[in-house]
């Protein structure tokens, strides 16, 4: 065995100093992407925290959405629908033998006159007269 070092041929040389410096660049590149490796988390992290925030953003538009709109659609449909379709009706109520009116006539089915059969069976409606007894 000899001493390898000492009798290295030129070409042995040039070799040597050519892998020395391929390391030392493999080197440099492998610090300068741990360095974008770590640029690159931090833009992660921030991206991340950003999406929760718009998460929370729209959960807060979701909940605030339909509580506006809830209420304000019946305040206008209520008071024109009930308050005309009652007063035609107490109108109707007055007893023509006796003149009793309001609680006194009741509206009751007459069997005697079936309108349809389909869907279900629709009688005519009469009204009676609780104090004389008296059917219109
Ligand atoms: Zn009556």
């Amino acid at each position: 065995m000899y001493n390898n070092l000492d009798d290295l041929s030129p070409e042995h040389e040039e070799e040597l100093n050519l892998l020395e410096t391929h390391i030392s660049e493999l080197f440099t590149r492998l610090e300068k992407s741990e360095i974008q490796i770590e640029l690159l988390k931090d833009e992660n992290f921030q991206l991340k925290a950003q999406i929760q925030k718009l998460q929370q953003q729209s959960k807060q538009a979701q909940y605030k959405s339909p509580r506006a709109e809830t209420i304000r659609i019946p305040k206008d449909i209520i008071p024109t629908v009930s308050s005309s379709d009652t007063n035609v009706r107490q109108n109707k109520r007055k007893c023509p033998n006796c003149g009793a009116s309001g609680f006194s006539i009741k509206e009751v089915d007459d069997k005697t006159r079936i309108i349809t059969y389909v869907p279900r069976k629709i009688y005519m409606k009469k009204k009676v007269c609780t104090k004389c007894r008296f059917e219109f």
